[in-house]
């Protein structure tokens, strides 16, 4: 009998392994991975420093445990090249040179790219982007030495990295073409909340300006925004989005829109072909987070284990990891016809968001008011 196999072994790859072998411990199972299939939690990249993690440290379990743990065959260092859907193979490269694998069941967990700003200038290739562990030892090697910082991006990430570097001693300015951090999940009031708490750690604000241009100066960078101004940093790290990995299905002619297109049993438009985490397109909606993906692996297992099943999302608020403003957030869906309604004081935010009859569909809770989050969660209806 051909294996399961799972491309991926970042927290989706891993969790529908971990779940399946709670259900079936005997179906053969192998993961591939293009990285060194250490199994960590990648929502402490943004907050390592003031955890004082390197790469190393950020480790739970090596690939050698997870094979153990998982009673599975675990290739790190293998790259996918194609699939072949009709006939159940994988094209690799990996330590063994070019291969192939056949599979009875495959599960896309192939994660995200970083978005890269479209930037002019000799000093664009030293701009660092985290979005693994190995970006993380890179960017931790850079820092030293260094001071003065500019953060490209004021979304989620990039205001918890600025909350993390300032508290770890580093100046840091954070330049985003918005008006104000988190310029998509918070309204008005609580974007404004954000900024002045965050300010008031000493981070710098550039609302409304994008780089354009990085030029190098010496040991320094040279930004120029779209606006012409320029300011010289030590280091530029840019966290303005991520893209999901669609092009290896896409090659196989597997159906992918923003992520990979799957129903609500996380099946792609090829026979025996399954996809979660931040690649996949789950029944419309496209949720980078690791809540989302944990529901999808339970419910992915079961359907691997021989009992098909649909995935069922509650609403899941999403953690801002930033503790000089505490902040909880979950979205209205997109487009949902409703407005915001704000309760601003000294010490925190409470705003909701309610459709035309007055049914909670989101909020946004920041400071104190972040204690409503359980409460609040439990109003809104479920989104899938
Ligand atoms: C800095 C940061 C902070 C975050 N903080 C939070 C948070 O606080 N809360 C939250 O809910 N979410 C957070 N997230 C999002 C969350 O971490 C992700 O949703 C989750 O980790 C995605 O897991 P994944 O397994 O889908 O992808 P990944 O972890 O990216 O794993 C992808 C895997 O696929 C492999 N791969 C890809 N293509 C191939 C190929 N062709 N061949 C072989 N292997 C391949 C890679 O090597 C890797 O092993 C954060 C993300 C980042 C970057």
């Amino acid at each position: 009998m051909n294996p399961i196999v799972i491309i991926g072994g970042g927290l989706a790859g891993y969790t529908v392994a971990r779940e399946l072998r709670k259900l079936d411990k005997a179906v053969p199972l192998i993961l591939l991975m293009a990285d060194d299939g250490a199994f960590y939690s990648k929502p402490m990249l943004s907050n390592g420093l003031a955890q004082k993690k390197t790469a190393s440290s950020l480790i739970l379990s090596g690939a050698q445990q997870m094979a153990g743990q998982l009673q599975a065959d675990i290739r790190p260092y293998t790259w996918v090249r194609a699939i072949d859907s009709a006939a159940h193979r994988l094209e690799l490269d990996g330590p063994e040179g070019s291969t192939s694998l056949e599979y009875s069941k495959l599960v896309l967990a192939l994660g995200a790219d970083t978005i890269h700003l479209p930037l002019s200038g000799d000093g664009a290739g030293a701009v660092l982007s985290v979005n693994d562990r190995v970006d993380y030892g890179v960017f931790r090697e850079a820092l030293e030495g260094k001071k003065k910082l500019a953060l490209l991006g004021g979304g989620l990430i990039g205001c918890e990295f600025a909350n993390d570097l300032t508290g770890a001693g580093f100046d840091v300015t954070v330049f985003d073409l918005a008006p104000q951090p988190l310029g998509r999940l918070l309204p008005p009031g609580a974007g404004r909340f954000m900024a002045e708490s965050l300010g008031a750690l000493g981070i710098q604000w550039r609302f409304g300006q994008s780089a354009s241009r990085v030029e190098r100066e010496g040991e320094h960078l040279r930004l120029t925004t779209g606006d012409g101004q320029a300011e010289t940093f030590d280091l530029v790290l840019s966290a303005v989005g991520l893209r999901p990995r669609i092009a290896l299905a896409q090659a196989a002619g597997i159906e992918a829109n923003r992520g990979i297109v799957t129903d609500r049993n996380l099946r792609t438009s090829a026979r025996d072909i399954h996809a979660l985490g931040d690649c996949a397109e789950v029944a419309g909606l496209l949720l980078p987070f690791v809540l989302p993906l944990m529901a999808c692996a339970r419910a992915l297992a079961a359907t691997l284990a021989g009992t098909d099943t649909a995935v069922s999302y509650p609403a899941m608020p999403v953690v801002v990891k930033t503790p000089a403003c505490p902040a909880v957030v979950c979205p209205p869906p997109m487009g949902a016809a409703g407005a915001w309604q704000e309760a601003v004081t000294a010490t925190g935010v409470r705003a909701l968001f309610r459709d035309g009859e007055g049914k909670l569909l989101g909020f946004a809770l920041l400071g104190d008011a972040v204690a409503e989050k359980q409460a609040l969660a439990a109003q809104l209806p479920a989104w899938l």
